[in-house]
């Protein structure tokens, strides 16, 4: 079977976050079910720098107004198609910002010219390839199931996979008439509230939807997490899958994991304290008997780093030590720095992106805490299984399908992989704080919920089957 995917990040390339690490990790899960995936990404200068020895593919003489290729070539076990465009790719900014930090004004214009390009190569125009489906990631690849409905371009059947349904891809009306896409598509498609809204359009038009949890799935018909959107959402239930992400184990594995001071299984858990003391001392927090948090995150409120800077005084004054790595918000930025500055010695921060300093991070702190207010997935708590780092973790989405929360039963059974807290509010947090502390004082337990969580299946073998099987159908039924 050949699947092409289509994403506007991809681990190792280019990376905010989890997008980039499953668009990376399923195509190589995928091939052990016998499925061919090609990659298409926008040839943004971190892209473009990397990928030897390209071949051209495919050339766009008008493709939104510029000249485009689409070029081809392989990186670390992907099969890459680039979407070259200069004009639309080529800036010294980030994937969506700019070096201020602002959304490109001509967002809408670089996204839709991915999804046409998509589309293109989708429906058969790329010469001695043509794929049996169509993935899309996200908002930025949504319009790819419209292209192939409105231009009438021949339909292979398509996904379309949320990773965070926040992020919708909104514009104003008046880009509609530039998407070249049929008039009466406006009302029957895309309007969102006098808007064009790419996510929407995209949820109308692919032949099945998937997001990353099962719990996710669930919560995003709801109004309180489907951002507006669960109307739509709900009129598709019949094709909503919630399939759990995995990571990729060879690059997050701590028996191998170079980046790490020292490397350690389940089995010699005790040679994870190099790794903490190169932690504490990089974080200028004391190494000495309370457990050390970290936190690995987008500053932002849906990760509830507002709820973290409420807790870090108790955390303090319980003995506990907090090293943060992240960058975002400024005003959150800055409560942190400020709790930093208060709490010298006890509590560090990193700002910034720093795929380096995560793995050490995983690999000597005893805990990690993530306090989303909705998480789609998330991939720390599950890097954090795998490094017998404890995840701390509020009770939705995809936090709750994949941490085992350690109430009594599940102690009792050895079953335990984590703490869950409830409500996600700084008391629920807080709450949640203490049982961590009282479980961390019996070292015993503490380790056996430590190895335990070394023992969660957190590959993407069974996912992988998942969305082999949806693709099996998808193509079976003929859409
Ligand atoms: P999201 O995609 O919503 O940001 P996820 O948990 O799904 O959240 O994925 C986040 C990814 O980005 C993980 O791989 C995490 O390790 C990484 N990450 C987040 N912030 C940083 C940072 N400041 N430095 C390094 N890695 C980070």
């Amino acid at each position: 079977m050949k699947v092409l995917s289509i994403a506007s990040e991809v681990y190792p390339l280019v990376k905010t976050g989890g997008l980039a690490d499953v668009a990376g990790a399923l195509p190589l899960a995928l091939t052990a079910h016998d499925i061919e995936v090609k990659t298409l990404v926008p040839g943004y200068p971190a892209v473009m720098k990397v990928i030897a020895r390209p071949t051209k593919r495919m050339t766009f003489a008008d493709l939104f107004g510029v000249e485009a290729t689409i070029l081809e070539a392989h990186h670390q076990g992907l099969d890459m198609l680039v979407l070259d465009a200069p004009a639309l790719f080529d800036r010294p900014g980030g994937p969506y910002l700019d070096q201020t930090g602002m959304d490109y004004a001509d967002n809408w214009k670089r996204f839709a010219a991915l999804s046409r390009a998509g589309a293109e190569i989708a429906s058969g125009r790329m010469s001695g390839w043509r794929p049996d489906l169509v993935h899309a990631h996200d908002w930025q690849t949504a319009l790819t199931p419209l292209y192939m409905r409105y231009s009438q371009l021949p339909e292979v059947p398509s996904i379309l996979t949320i990773h965070n349904i926040a992020f919708q891809g909104q514009f104003p009306s008046d880009v509609f008439p530039h998407l070249g896409i049929p008039e009466h598509a406006y009302l029957e498609s895309v309007e969102y509230y006098g808007k064009v809204s790419y996510l929407k359009g995209g949820l109308q038009n692919a032949h099945v939807i998937t997001t990353v949890s099962p719990s996710y799935a669930e919560e995003i018909l709801t109004a309180d997490f489907g951002m507006g959107l669960e109307g739509v959402i709900a009129s598709r239930v019949d094709d909503l899958y919630g399939i759990a992400n995995g990571i990729d184990t060879q690059v997050w594995n701590p028996a191998s994991d170079e980046l790490l001071p020292a490397r350690y299984t389940a089995a010699t858990l005790k040679k994870r304290s190099p790794n903490r003391h190169t932690l504490t001392s990089r974080f200028g927090i004391e190494d000495d008997d309370g457990p050390v948090f970290s936190v690995i995150s987008r500053l932002t409120w849906q990760k509830g780093m507002d709820l973290l800077a409420q807790v870090i005084d108790e955390i303090v004054s319980a003995g506990g030590k907090l090293a943060i790595l992240g960058a975002g918000d400024p005003a959150l930025e800055g409560a942190l720095r400020a709790a930093a500055a208060r709490h010298k010695g006890r509590v560090g921060m990193v700002v910034g992106y720093d795929e380096k300093l995560s793995h050490l991070m995983q690999a000597g702190a005893d805990a990690i805490l993530v306090p989303s207010r909705f998480e789609p997935c998330g991939l720390t708590q599950l890097y954090a299984l795998r490094y017998g780092c404890v995840p701390i973790v509020a009770r939705t989405g995809g936090l709750n399908d994949t941490i085992i929360d350690a109430n009594e039963a599940a102690l009792a059974a050895g079953a335990a992989t984590g703490i869950q807290f409830a409500p996600v509010s700084a008391d629920g947090f807080r709450q949640g704080l203490r049982r961590a502390f009282r479980l961390y004082r019996d070292a015993k337990l503490w380790t056996q919920i430590q190895k335990q969580g070394m023992k969660s299946d957190v590959s993407w073998g069974k996912s992988a089957e998942r969305y082999a099987d949806l693709y099996q159908s998808l193509i079976s039924k003929g859409h």
